[in-house]
This record gives structure tokens, sequence and C-alpha cells, in this order.
């Protein structure tokens, strides 16, 4: 039987690389609904491909040019993710979300209960909404599987493992296009060469947030969540060619490195795939990269952003959302031309240190609606921190 899978964010980076897993197990898979948000011509062509029924173009503008379109083929086209009932008469198999930036969020939680299984991109969703992802995710008895590559690693090492188990488990991190760039050069740094990575392949959000180091501080919320666990449990290590992806160090004395080429291919076919054979892609293993492993700490002082993990509260609370909607905001801007790399870090302390906005680390959001509202507030409030 094949199996029936919905993507979120089917036009980008982790969407593509999905569809591309998929193109190659045609038969194995029918795909009910796939999503984008203004790119509705790779939408479409994915939707004809694979005789796609169901799509959520939720930019109004690229929505009303699809409505307007004569399509080739009968296709019910939706602009937001309240028809779900509509779409899926019974669960399905599998969920990829990999919308970018916390507009995953509610397409997240609003999907859980239509699939057996749900494997999560996207970050921002994890670390603001953990709380009700978890309760979501309990309730309707959906799997739930990560896809950063840090996450799937680790997730895979301590399979068979109780967290109790574990000392501590070290997330790699590549130190993005700036790890060797002298900090008196920062003020420079403009939009494309904050693009360039290094390692990976992926969109422009997550590619500014690896270049300030956001994107480790953001792992390791993640973590905190995914595996159960408590920040002194995580540490951060450079690790330049990204060859090991986790370190998992046992209470025993045995440590497991998980290794795989940079390719985000591999964690996303493992979610996909229940089976350790069948892959579309097989990595062997470099003998060459194992021999030049190389790790380094973090440096304070060219990645400052990293200083906010010393500041997080134990157990989640709104205060993870304020620095995943600040910090999408800034970005957005940045990428934007609007502002300049280092007004990220600027702005975004000057956020995270306003006397009011740190009491949020004693609210633990109630509701989606809750951290909607306060990524509104938090919109309004930056723009007239920067445009004052
Ligand atoms: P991309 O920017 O490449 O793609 C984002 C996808 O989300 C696109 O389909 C885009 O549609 C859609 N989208 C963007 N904004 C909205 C919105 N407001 N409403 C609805 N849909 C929207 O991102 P990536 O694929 O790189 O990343 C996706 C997620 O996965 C992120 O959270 C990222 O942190 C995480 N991740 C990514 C990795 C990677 O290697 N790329 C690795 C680990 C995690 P459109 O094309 O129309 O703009
Ligand atoms: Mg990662």
């Amino acid at each position: 039987m094949k199996q029936k899978i919905a993507i979120l964010g089917s036009t980008g980076s982790i969407g593509k690389t999905l569809i591309n897993i998929i193109k190659k197990n045609k038969k194995n898979f029918d795909i009910i609904l796939l999503t984008s948000n203004k790119n509705h011509n790779d939408l479409l062509k994915q939707a004809y491909l694979f005789n796609v029924k169901n799509l959520i173009i939720t930019n109004p503008v690229s929505f009303n040019l699809v409505k307007k379109k004569k399509l080739r083929k009968k296709i019910n086209i939706y602009n937001n993710f309240n028809n779900l009932d509509k779409i899926f008469t019974k669960k399905i198999d599998y969920v990829m979300s990999a919308i970018s930036g916390i507009a995953g969020l509610v397409p997240t939680c609003k999907i859980i209960k239509y699939s057996k299984k749900i494997a999560v991109a996207n970050k921002e969703a994890i670390i603001s909404g953990w709380n009700i992802i978890k309760k979501d995710l309990k309730k309707n008895k959906t799997e739930f599987v990560p896809v950063d590559s840090e996450h799937f690693s680790a997730y895979f090492g301590i399979k068979g493992f109780s967290i109790k188990e574990i000392d501590r488990i070290y997330l790699t991190a590549s130190g993005g296009p700036f790890l060797n760039y002298p900090l008196k050069k920062f003020k420079k740094i403009n939009k494309s060469m904050a693009l360039k990575h290094p390692n990976w392949k992926m969109g422009g959000k997550i590619s500014v947030d690896s270049a300030t180091m956001m994107n480790k501080v953001f792992e390791i919320i993640e973590a905190k969540n995914i595996f159960d666990t408590s920040y002194k449990k995580l540490s951060i290590l450079i690790h330049p060619s990204s060859y090991v992806h986790s370190i998992i160090n046992f209470k025993n004395g045995m440590t497991k490195l998980i290794v795989h080429d940079t390719n985000m291919t591999v964690p996303i076919q493992n979610t996909l795939f229940n089976n350790v054979k069948n892959k579309t892609f097989i990595s062997e293993l470099d003998i060459n990269k194992l021999n030049n492993l190389n790790f380094q700490k973090v440096n304070e002082k060219k990645f400052p952003v990293v200083k906010i993990l010393k500041t997080l509260p134990v157990t989640s609370s709104l205060y993870e959302t304020l620095i995943v909607s600040t910090n999408d905001m800034l970005v957005d801007l940045f990428l934007n031309n609007q502002i300049k790399f280092l007004d990220i870090q600027k702005y975004l302390f000057k956020i995270l240190n306003d006397k009011k906005l740190k009491k949020l680390k004693n609210i633990k959001p109630k509701n989606v609606n809750e951290i909607i509202n306060l990524d509104k507030y938090l919109r309004t409030k930056i723009t007239k921190l920067i445009y004052k």
C-alpha cells in the first residue's frame, strides 16, 4: 500500500530535498497535500508531477494569481490551514513540517491530529510551542521525529537508552561562514557573505542564523525539549567539517559519535522510511575526514548570541518565543537590506534585556494564541525600536 503523506513548506530547501527522495520512490507514496507561501510556480510543478489534489498557498497575492489560472488538473487550492478536515478524511502516514520561522507553528500544531507520524524540521515551532506540541502528540498518538541533523543523529544514537543513562550530548556547529573571519571586519558583512554557508545549502533564514550562531542557541533549546533533558547536559562544539553531527557521552564511559555527509537527505530519508534498508542516499564512511576531526570551543566575542544560553529559564516559557520572534524579525530585516549584520545582535540584546520582557521567563504558554499574540506585539515593538 502507498504511504499517504503531506509536506508543509514543500518549495523550501528541506521540502525540495524530501520531494527528490520521493521522486526516486514514486510508486510508494501518495502526496495528499503540499504547501508554500509565495512560490506558486514550483508548488504547481510539484502538484502536477505527483498528481497532488490539495495545495495551500498562504501569501494572498500568490493565492489569487493561482486562483485565476486555468489549471491542467483539478486541484483544491486553499489559502490557510483551516480546512484540513476537508483534505484529510482519515489519518495519513507522514507529515513533514518544514515551513521556516515562527510561521510554521500554527500549521504544525493544526496538522498533528491528521497524521500517524510528524517529522519536524521547523525548529522555531519546537522552541516556542513545545508544551503545546507535546500535548497534541500525546493526545493524538502521533509519533514525533526530529529532522535537524544534530537532533536526528542524537535521536538515532540514543535509541534504546534512557536519557538518565546519558551524561552529556554535544551538538556540533560548523561555525558558519565567519568562523575564521576577523572580528574587526564583522561590520562589513553583507547579505551575500552571510548567505554563503561553507558546508550546507539551506534556506536564507537558517543560513543567517548559522552565520550569527543563533542557530546553535536554537538547537540547544530544541534538544532540551526533544530529549526532555536539562541544559546542563547539552553543549556546543565547533567542528568545521560538519562530519560528526552529535556526540553522546554515556554514563558507563562509552561515547558515540554519529557521522554522515553534510547532506540533509540522510536525516530526512530516515524520518520517512522506518527501516534501515532501501535508502536513496548511502553515505560511506570517509576515513580522510575521520582522520581530520577538529573540535573547538565557541568564541563568545565573535558570536555573543551564545551567551543567551546562560540566561534561559529551566522550563519552557514565553521567553523562548521572545527570542525566536525577535530574531525572526531581525533576520528578515537584514535579508531585506533594512539593517546591518551586527544590528541583529544589537537589537536582539536590547529586546532580551528589557526588564518587563524578562518576566516572560515565568509564564508558560497555555495555547498557540498566546505565542502568536506575543509575536504580533513584538513585531510592533521592534519596528518602533528601529524606526523611532
Ligand atoms: P526555506 O526558506 O528554504 O523554505 C521555507 C518553506 O516555508 C518554503 O516552502 C516557503 O514557501 C515556506 N514559508 C515561508 N514562510 C512562510 C509563511 N509565512 N507561511 C507559510 N509558508 C511559508 O527554509 P528551509 O527549508 O531551509 O528551512 C525550513 C525549516 O527547517 C526552518 O525552520 C529551518 O530552521 C529548519 N531546518 C532547515 C535545515 C536546512 O538544511 N535547510 C536544517 C535543519 C533545520 P515559499 O517557497 O513560497 O517562500
Ligand atoms: Mg542543525
